[in-house]
Order: C-alpha cells, then sequence, then structure tokens
C-alpha cells in the first residue's frame, strides 16, 4: 500500500465544497475590487525565494522544498506567492502593460515544516498583490477587502485584524540596533533560535511562540516608538481609514512577520478557535520587493489567506451539501437502457443534474441506491415501460408514483416545477 507523502493531504468532495464555495465568494469579491487573476508555476529557481523573502529567514533556511533537477539546475517548490508573482509582473513588464496592477491567485504552497504540529506540507492560499501605489487608502481598502470575505463567509465573528507599522529604511535600523541592544542584555533567556535569529533577522524573536521569549518581548522596546515622522503619519492615515470604513482593528506591536520583504504596513488575522495556528491571513506592504528582484522601483500591497484553517473555521460554523441529483434512472434489462440514456444525456445538456444506475443489480437494490443520493425522482424504466413507450416516476418527496410520456419535454416539466 501505497500512501501520500507526508504533510501532504488529499481534499475529498465533502470538503471540497466548502473549498469552492470560499474560492467563488474571494473571487466574486477579488474582482468587485478590480482584482485580475494570475496563475503562476509552483515551481521557480531557488534564486528568487532566497532574495525575495531573504536568505536568514526561517522559511528560506529551513523549510524549503529544494532540489536540484536533471540539469543541474537548483530549484525550489514555491513556500509563498508573493515572489513568484513579483518575478512574474517583472518578467512580463506588466507596469507596462496594465492601468491597473491588481492581482489575486489561488493555489498551493510548500514547505517542509513539522506534520506532528498539525502542519501540513502542501497548504493552499488565496493571494491578493496590488502593485504601483504606496498610499494609506489602499493599505486600508485591502485590509476592507480581507474584513469583507469573512464576513461573506460568516467567518468574521471568530476573527481579529491585528496591524502594525515595521518602519522604513530610515527608521528601522535605529530601532534594530535599540531592539539588539536589549535582547542582548537578556540573551539567556532567550530559546535556541531566537540566540540565532538575534544578530540576524532581530524582528523575528517578537514573534516567537515560547513563553520565556514572549516574556522578554512583551517587555522590549516597541518599534511603534520608534518610527519617523514619514511612517507615523502614514500609520495614523491607515488606521483613520480603517475606522471611517468600518473595519474593526486593534494595533498589535508584535507583529513582525517572518518575510524580509515587509516594510511598514504589516497585518494579520487571527483567530483563539484553532489552537496555536492562530494567523489565518497576514499580510503587509513590500515596497522594496520588485526592486530587490531586480525589477523597477515600485511598491506593492498584499496579504494571503489560508484556505486550510478557513475552511476549518467555516465548518466550525455551517454545514455545507453538494447538490443531489434531481433524477435518479433504475433500469432493468439492455432495452431500458436504450430509452434511459439518452435522456439522461439531454437532461445534463439542459444543467439539470440526474444520475443513471450502469450495474445490472435488482430494482430494490437501485431503489435504496436512489434514498442514499436523496434525489428529489426515481425514474424506473423495466420491460413494461419500455413497450408502452412511458415511464414510471417515483416523486421521493411527496411519496407518490405516476407515469409519464418516455419524452423529454416531460422530463423537463418536473425538473421545472420542482425548482
Ligand atoms: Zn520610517
Ligand atoms: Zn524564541
Amino acid at each position: 500500500m501505497i500512501k501520500a507523502v507526508r504533510g501532504f493531504k488529499d481534499v475529498l468532495p465533502e470538503d471540497t465544497v466548502y473549498w469552492r464555495y470560499l474560492e467563488e465568494e474571494a473571487r466574486t469579491l477579488f474582482e468587485s475590487f478590480g482584482f485580475r487573476e494570475i496563475r503562476i508555476p509552483v515551481l521557480e529557481k531557488l534564486e528568487l525565494f532566497q532574495r525575495g523573502i531573504g536568505s536568514t529567514t526561517d522559511i528560506v533556511e529551513k523549510e524549503m522544498y529544494v532540489f536540484e533537477d536533471r540539469n543541474g539546475e537548483l530549484l525550489a517548490l514555491r513556500p509563498e506567492a508573493t515572489a513568484g508573482v513579483a518575478r512574474a509582473f517583472i518578467e512580463n513588464s506588466l507596469h507596462m502593460k496594465d492601468p491597473v496592477n491588481k492581482y489575486y491567485f489561488f493555489g498551493p504552497m510548500f514547505r517542509h515544516e513539522r506534520p506532528q504540529a498539525g502542519r501540513l506540507r502542501q497548504f493552499h492560499q488565496l493571494n491578493v498583490e496590488a502593485y504601483g501605489v504606496k498610499s494609506p487608502s489602499l493599505d486600508a481598502e485591502i485590509m476592507a477587502m480581507l474584513h469583507m470575505l469573512t464576513q461573506k463567509l460568516k467567518i468574521d465573528d471568530a476573527l481579529h485584524l491585528e496591524i502594525n507599522h515595521i518602519g522604513c529604511p530610515q527608521c528601522r535600523p535605529i530601532y534594530r540596533d535599540i531592539l539588539i541592544n536589549f535582547l542582548n542584555n537578556q540573551k539567556e533567556k532567550l530559546c535556541k533560535d531566537c540566540k540565532r535569529r538575534l544578530e540576524k533577522n532581530p524582528l523575528r524573536v517578537l514573534d516567537c511562540k515560547k513563553e520565556g521569549c514572549k516574556n522578554i518581548a512583551s517587555q522590549a522596546p516597541q518599534i511603534i516608538d520608534y518610527l519617523c515622522d514619514q511612517c507615523k503619519d502614514y500609520f495614523d492615515k491607515t488606521l483613520d481609514y480603517l475606522a471611517v470604513s468600518e473595519v474593526p482593528f486593534v494595533i498589535n506591536p508584535m507583529i513582525v512577520r517572518g518575510l524580509d520583504y515587509y516594510t511598514g504596513v504589516v497585518f494579520e488575522l487571527t483567530t483563539d478557535e484553532l489552537g496555536a495556528q492562530n494567523a489565518v491571513a497576514a499580510g503587509g506592504r513590500y515596497d522594496n520587493l520588485m526592486k530587490e528582484l531586480g525589477g523597477p522601483d515600485i511598491p506593492g500591497v498584499g496579504f494571503a489567506i489560508g484556505v486550510e484553517r478557513t475552511v476549518a473555521l467555516m465548518k466550525k460554523r455551517y454545514t455545507l451539501e453538494e447538490e443531489t441529483p434531481l433524477f435518479f434512472f433504475a433500469v432493468m434489462g439492455e432495452e431500458a437502457k436504450r430509452v434511459a440514456l439518452p435522456l439522461a444525456l439531454k437532461l445534463r445538456q439542459e444543467g439539470v443534474k440526474c444520475e443513471m444506475e450502469h450495474s445490472d443489480k435488482s430494482l430494490k437494490s437501485q431503489m435504496r441506491k436512489a434514498n442514499k443520493l436523496k434525489v428529489r425522482f426515481t425514474v424506473i424504466v423495466g420491460e413494461d415501460e419500455v413497450r408502452k413507450g412511458v415511464l414510471t416516476v417515483r416523486d421521493m418527496e411527496e411519496k407518490k408514483q405516476f407515469e409519464i410520456q418516455a419524452q423529454i419535454s416531460e422530463l423537463l416539466k418536473l425538473a421545472e416545477a420542482a425548482r
């Protein structure tokens, strides 16, 4: 028995109904905001992520699926979408072609994380990216869109929008030095990972999940107090736009995001309902990413929503079921199949969902199947019906049985009445 790779999971039909609902709601909403769909490869050159996400981040250092292909080229399965979308943007000169550079994107991401902690190695995201403008009103609009999606999915009661500002190339280095200084005095109390992060990526210490580090982080100097005038003004305006848009939020100075490309406003959508995995969506500004990747100096903002976590919240709140077929054709014998098959095909052509039995089981067993399928009408076709040119229809809801002519128009009348 060959099993799936550890951390990789099948999504079965009883779950895909939630996935599809989420995707359809997201698609409709994002497009109403002017976002357009982009699709990018799952595989990129390793260098893209090293330069885009940062070679000292946990993702790039420890979690990527990296391998050499048959030509000796170093490749990686994408661990997130933003670097790839930025690459596509530069490569296709989208800033020259499109008047509005707003894209959304659905797809799987890959990280070699610990499955024992309930983490998946292939997980899925909905991504949104807007390039070309740096403006507090755009940032607020994007967060409002995220909030609106959670309202449409009826999970907004489970979520908090937490927001922070992590400075710019002028003010962040000053804060960074102050933070390193503070953390150095507490170094012995930090966990192993944070000791390592201290020099390379000290902001990461602030969102370490270990108790000891959390304690230290809670007393650490906060970036908000060290923002330059420009950053402070930008942050204030963003918060004001959120307030007038009636998007609820809290400021959390501990939100720093783990990727190097973030600058300025960052945010997370968190929940208390999923244990340690509390971030359902996350995003922020990445104004230097394009330039880092050798492209034009174009700012960007966006977010990613975790599909598995969002679906978990949806399932806690409501049940979605697949559409049941309207008709089930119970057929006895080959002549009956010759009558039923073209009728079933025509129904589907008209968009009516139906199911036809192909095994040669007894009528009793076919009726059991019709019950299990929860169809409205079972259409029985046996020798008698074939001879008389009729169909016996059992209305499973009204619990009555009648005959109709074996014609598609008769079946469509029933379908119409059942709508
Ligand atoms: Zn600044
Ligand atoms: Zn730590």
